[in-house]
């Protein structure tokens, strides 16, 4: 039997900021067999892919080479007679100085579905991150997007910089960084006035921004003492003044700071969310992985006694999903809790149970071991106390609730697993100062985060790359394996470690 042709999806990744991407686009992803991108698409869209699917960078061809045009149209047919969903990720907007257009055409001739979802060009990102409007109602009435590729002095050049310098409106240029000099040049040997402002932004929409601005007259000096890189836009006209009074992004408090988040993998989506939320880069590190039981025995075990148990102690998020959905998995439900009393150790696990609509009976003020064992001792004598715990962690609960009294018993309901080795970039980029902040949420995770350390990366911590921990117990823990402790978190959450992280960094500010 014949294959069924597959599809292929020409999708815009937008200019950096992974949130801007389109619904269809993310849900383009979802449905994804094969993904081929480009090195100027944000590697974190990658989230939002099945685990199965392949993903391929476009810079990382065979031999390393950058995969040609023609190769990539190839692979895109390829893949879909092979009966795959193909999302072709392209930066910006397919259609935007991407040669999506071409993509698109080889498809259509070999007879190939396809659909192209648009996405947010860096124009019009770069622009509004840096607080400029391209139209503007006493401004600009027009917009003009412009390849700064082909060389202004060159007679086969397309562009009639005749034209572009009476343009009534704003220019936008694409591509124009390394011909800066002679795209100003030729502007102003056609009369446009040398006060024209103009910006160059590096890195649209991405915690790396930078906006230089200036005129004509000046802004090549300003962008070679300022060392922009690209990608970079440039942007001429009257409408670049507007920045000063509502350029937002690189106010946000985090602001360029690359932030190691340590949390297990499939678990850190949040917390990138909350640090692109601050303006920062997330850097994902995960150093164990969650993993399933194989063997549920022990547990079915304990919600066949549930009847029999007074109290249920979750202390994370995981403990909840893994007790609660063997329960329903088995064909059980909130009923069966009827009788049983619950505690959980705060924040995101009473949250978590409020999904399985479920209020905790007790949380503790402060979200510790040590909190929630004061609380619940004064509960417990002659009490069966069932705690749904990892397979490693603290041991804090049974000692106090068994002195307390309770009938105490516990049960591993999912496990912690060591991943062999850091991302092999994380220690050269705390060598060469490119990680500002990591993030450690347990005492497991620092300990885990110093032995995979090479000993360059950590003597280097404390100076460039800072650590920000969850708890003074985690703070204990880093300290006995050498991590030097910038700042402890007051409540004991990922976001509690984000604010230590900005309430550290304005102290710092503070003293300079
Ligand atoms: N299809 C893309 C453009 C591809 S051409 C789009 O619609 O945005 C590549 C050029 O786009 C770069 O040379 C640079 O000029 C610009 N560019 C892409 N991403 C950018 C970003 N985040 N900030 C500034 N310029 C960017």
């Amino acid at each position: 039997m014949a294959t069924k042709i597959g599809k292929v999806y020409l999708v815009g990744a937008g200019p950096g900021d992974p949130g801007l991407l389109t619904l269809k686009g993310q849900r383009c992803l979802a449905l994804a067999d094969v993904v081929l991108y480009d090195g100027l698409v944000n590697p974190l869209l990658l989230r939002h892919t099945r685990a199965e699917a392949i993903r391929t960078c476009r810079e990382a061809g065979p031999h390393g080479k950058r995969l040609n045009q023609a190769e990539i149209n190839q692979r895109l047919v390829d893949e879909a007679m092979q009966g795959r969903c193909v999302v072709r990720l392209k930066g910006g907007d397919p259609f935007i100085f991407g040669r999506g257009s071409e993509e698109a055409a080889a498809l259509a001739e070999q007879g190939i579905p396809f659909e192209v979802v648009p996405g947010i060009t860096a124009a019009t990102a770069a622009a509004a991150y840096a607080g400029i409007s391209l139209t503007h109602r006493d401004h600009a009435s027009a917009v003009a997007l412009i390849t700064g590729h082909e060389d202004p002095t060159k007679p086969e050049t397309a562009l009639d910089y005749a034209e572009l310098a009476r343009f009534p409106g704003t220019l936008v240029f694409y591509m124009g960084m390394h011909r800066l000099p002679h795209i100003v040049q030729a502007l102003r040997d056609q009369g446009k006035s040398a006060e024209t402002p103009v910006g160059v932004i590096s890195h649209g929409s991405q915690p790396m921004q930078r906006t230089v601005t200036g005129t004509l007259a000046t802004i090549v000096q300003c962008v070679e003492a300022a060392q922009l890189h690209p990608p970079s836009l440039i942007i001429v006209g009257d409408c670049v003044t507007q920045r000063e009074s509502i350029d937002w992004f690189e106010r946000l408090p985090l602001f360029g700071q690359r932030i190691g988040i340590t949390r297990p993998e499939g678990q850190a989506d949040s917390v990138v969310d909350q640090v692109l939320a601050l303006g920062g880069a997330p850097v994902l590190i995960p150093t164990m992985q969650i993993r399933s039981l194989r063997d549920w025995s022990a547990v079915d075990a304990e919600l066949d006694r549930l009847a029999g148990t007074d109290w249920l102690v979750f202390t994370s998020v995981n403990g909840v999903d893994a007790f609660l959905g063997r329960l329903w998995e088995r064909g059980g439900d909130a009923r069966q809790l009827a009788n049983v009393r619950i505690a959980c150790i705060g924040g995101a696990t009473s949250q978590r149970l409020a999904q399985f609509h479920l209020h905790a009976d007790l949380v503790p003020e402060t979200f510790r071991a040590e909190a929630l064992a004061e609380a619940l001792a004064p509960h417990v004598q002659n009490k069966r106390v069932l705690w749904a715990r990892a397979n490693r962690g603290r041991d804090v609960l049974p000692e106090v609730l068994t002195q307390a009294g309770a009938n105490y018993a516990e049960v591993v309901v999912y496990e912690h697993v060591d991943v062999d080795a850091l991302p092999p970039e994380i220690d050269q980029w705390i060598v060469t100062g490119q990680l500002d902040w990591v993030g450690l949420s347990s005492p497991a995770i620092a300990r885990h985060f110093a032995k995979q350390l090479s000993p360059a990366a950590q003597a280097c911590l404390g100076e460039s790359t800072q650590l920000a921990v969850i708890s003074p117990v985690t703070e204990a823990a880093a300290i006995e394996v050498g991590l030097p402790v910038a700042a402890v978190a007051t409540t004991h959450t990922w976001p509690g470690i984000l604010t230590a992280i900005r309430d550290a960094m304005a102290t710092d500010s503070d003293r300079t």
